[in-house]
């Protein structure tokens, strides 16, 4: 399985590169495409100030405003990860889920490493707290 980097974070809803103990996980998704542009625009929305609206409960078309629930569009969404195990160090790609599971107590992306099989979790971002790795 190949998988492709993005070539701008405009291409993306999601991305993350980050240390994850002595490995690292480079983790994206696509836009989904929408259906009426034929092109992966699918985001979502600004609010007023013109920051991107994360709680907003749908994403919209940047270009002709075309709205999908958030349920519609995530279920089509895959996180695609680059990685090194911070457990055996293997380095490989692989694709999840782009849902957040609750991983070791903190919402996170949750991944297998190909070789030593243990899961691996990208973990949202929260103010104040470490990233939940921990050996
Ligand atoms: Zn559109
Ligand atoms: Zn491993």
């Amino acid at each position: 399985m190949e998988i492709k980097k993005p070539e701008s974070m405009d291409e993306c809803i999601y991305f993350t590169n980050r240390a994850i103990g002595d490995g690292y996980a480079m983790a994206w998704a696509y836009r989904k495409e929408c259906p009426k542009c034929k092109k992966p625009t699918l985001g979502k929305p600004l609010n007023k100030r013109g920051k991107v609206d994360k709680k907003a409960p749908y994403y919209e078309c940047k270009i002709c405003k075309y709205k999908e629930n958030n349920e519609q569009v995530e279920k089509d969404l895959k996180l695609e990860v680059q990685y090194k195990c911070p457990y055996c160090s293997f380095e490989s790609e692989t694709t999840t889920e782009y849902k957040r599971k609750t991983f070791e107590g903190f919402p996170s992306y949750v991944f297998e490493c190909g070789k030593c099989s243990k899961k691996i979790g990208i973990t949202k971002k929260l103010k104040g707290k470490k990233a939940g790795f921990e050996k």
